[in-house]
């Protein structure tokens, strides 16, 4: 490709609304330019690398036995209300209804497909003799996002992998989610992303069902909990917590309860402020309904309450915080005051461990603009259970091996989820078994977002001068810079270089504009492209060129006799192994 036939509009200064690198650099290096909000296109530079994110993906899911269809992006609308899903997606959901012969049909446009592909398995699957199978596509999907922003990390239309595999037994699940995983991990190293498996939630099937690939970066909207010691990592919301210390209250330092007036004092950081003192100090008192009864859960002021743990340790199925109604009436004041001590009705009460910890604590009183101090665990109030209900913090110990952990944000970039009979069971997706039963198919589901593959390398690979692309992901390989554009033998080389390189499978991009080397190489570094080859005055009278990696410091001079093989060579290599580039990003 010649650089004065592609639409490649580079740009000096950082855009209007661009806060992180990867959607300053993607907009500054011509990748991509903004539609709206949420919306992106993709312009000749940037949809180079996201068609060779895709190959790679679509290698590794061939190569992991999954096969390739296509669904439609849109489907109707009573699919979604079959499994519950418009309600779960709320606005999220993108909707229309279509004007069809004088009727109204409404129909969504798919955030993901387990609807469609469990409506295609229940037609034309009917038997143990089919199963398993695993389905693919490379789709755009649509999600109608509360804050798009982040450039192409968060958008409201996005490419996804989206893979569903269908099985008559768990162990048939387990051995396609294994290899699930072992392709992800092969695609993020390919594509020369540092990502970390961590354990997510896991539904209806319990145990190790379900993880996230995360890329580390500071930019990233997920946090997650990792223990560099052992190497454990999971999501906030699914992390267990190790044996922490819980302070054992020493009854001689109990003060004697008081109860205070705290006007307009509401929130913790309120009563933090009131009454000048350390969340640690506070216990809340949070209503939920579990199952539809109402319970209370107590966490320490500067904790977060973690519905799902709340939810296996209670044992019910559905857990929400309670309405304004159902507080006023368990507690006999307004929203706010919760408290574990006299409350108006008698409803069983949950604390975490490290509210066990907490000496002359504060809480709410249970009446208007009031809270009691000195209240003491044990003394006070005996719990119906004492377990862990909270997230992780920073500082918590590691359940696996005691060390401490740390919270790390992250970007996610792949899901893999073993669904169980959510979707089988609601659509209606049957087998007939070996013994002549008719049972449910199990399913497991597996998404990699392909523009976040793109987005979570530009972030965590970069420079000031700009992006650094592996060479699997690079737009081009390699950019080939003839000093001047009007001396013929620089063109002529320059033509020769391309043509033998793009002969040989090589991306080479020439760098034909008529401009100065200071701004021929300021694009090359913002864009990005592996290797520079600038063929100049005085190397041509000695028959070489010069070589560099964007990467490195040095360039090296490379005789002109034999110097497409070389970079053939050179090339071949780190696409196999990528260790050039490796190497530079640990160094960094
Ligand atoms: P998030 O928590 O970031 O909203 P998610 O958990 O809802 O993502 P999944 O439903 O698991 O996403 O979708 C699979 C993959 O699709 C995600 O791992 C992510 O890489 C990608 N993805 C999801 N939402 C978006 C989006 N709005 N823009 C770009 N990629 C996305
Ligand atoms: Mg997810």
């Amino acid at each position: 490709m010649y650089w004065t036939k592609s639409l490649i509009p580079t740009m000096k200064e950082t855009p209007d609304g661009a806060e992180i690198p990867s959607h300053i650099l993607m907009l500054r290096a011509g990748l991509i330019a903004q539609v709206m909000a949420g919306a992106y296109s993709y312009l000749p530079l940037g949809l180079r690398s996201l068609h060779k994110a895709t190959a790679i993906v679509r290698e590794e899911m061939n190569r992991a036995g999954a096969i390739e269809l296509l669904m439609s992006a849109m489907c109707p609308m009573s699919l979604y209300e079959q499994t519950g899903r418009v309600e779960a997606f709320g606005d999220v959901l993108v909707k229309a209804v279509l004007p069809r012969g004088g009727k109204k049909v409404p129909i969504v446009f798919c955030p993901t497909h387990e609807e469609v592909i469990t409506d295609i398995v229940s037609r034309f699957v009917s038997s143990y003799r089919q199963l398993p199978v695993a389905l693919y596509q490379i789709q755009t999907k649509f999600r109608n996002e509360e804050r798009p922003r982040f450039g192409v990390l968060r958008t409201s239309e996005f490419i996804m992998k989206d893979a569903y595999s269908f099985h008559t037994t768990l162990e048939s699940l387990n051995e396609t989610y294994n290899k699930m995983y072992e392709a992800y991990s092969q695609i993020f190293s390919r594509c020369g992303l540092p990502f970390l498996p961590v354990e997510a939630e896991s539904g209806p099937i319990g145990g190790d069902a379900s993880h996230e690939f995360m890329i580390l970066s500071k930019n990233g909207e997920d946090k997650i909990v990792h223990c560099e010691a052992c190497g454990y990592a999971a999501n906030t919301e699914k992390a267990e917590i190790g044996e922490t210390a819980v302070a054992s209250l020493d009854p001689a330092t109990f003060k004697g309860i008081a109860e205070l007036d705290t006007p307009g004092a509401h929130t913790i950081e309120q009563v933090c402020k009131f009454l000048k003192a350390k969340p640690e100090r506070l216990i809340k008192t949070l209503i939920y309904l579990a199952d539809g009864k109402p319970v209370a859960v107590l966490v320490r002021g500067d904790h977060d309450a973690n519905e799902n743990k709340i939810r296996k340790v209670l044992g019910v199925d559905k857990i929400e915080l309670a309405d304004p109604e159902t507080i006023e009436n368990v507690t006999g004041a307004p929203v706010g005051f919760a408290g574990p001590i006299g409350m108006a009705l008698t409803i069983s009460f949950y604390a975490d461990h490290q509210v066990m910890g907490v000496l002359n604590a504060i809480v709410g009183a249970n009446k208007a603009e009031k809270h009691l101090v000195n209240i003491n665990p044990g003394r006070d109030f005996v719990p119906d259970k004492v377990a862990d209900f909270r997230n992780a913090v920073a500082g918590d110990a590691c359940p696996r091996c005691g060390k401490t952990m740390q919270i790390r944000e992250a970007i996610e970039v792949g899901h893999v989820f073993k669904l169980g009979t959510k979707y089988s069971e609601s659509l209606n997706a049957k087998f007939l078994d070996a013994d002549e039963t008719l049972k449910t198919i199990i399913m497991g589901c597996y998404g990699i977002g392909v523009n976040r593959i793109i987005a979570g390398l530009v972030e965590t690979s970069h420079d000031e001068s700009g992006i650094i692309w592996p060479v699997n992901l690079a737009p081009y390989e390699v950019v080939v810079c003839p000093m001047k554009v009007d001396d013929e033998r620089m063109m002529t080389l320059a033509r020769k270089l391309h043509d033998e390189l793009e002969s040989r499978g090589i991306d080479c991009m020439v760098d034909d504009r008529d401009q100065r080397a200071g701004v021929k190489f300021k694009d090359a570094d913002l864009i990005g492209f592996p290797l520079r080859i600038v063929i100049g005055e005085k190397g041509l009278a000695s028959g070489e060129i010069e070589l560099k990696w964007r990467w490195e410091k040095q360039s090296e001079m490379l005789s002109i006799d034999g110097a497409v093989e070389r970079i053939a060579e050179m090339l071949d290599q780190e696409r196999k192994s990528g260790e050039r580039f490796r190497k530079s990003r640990a160094a960094t």
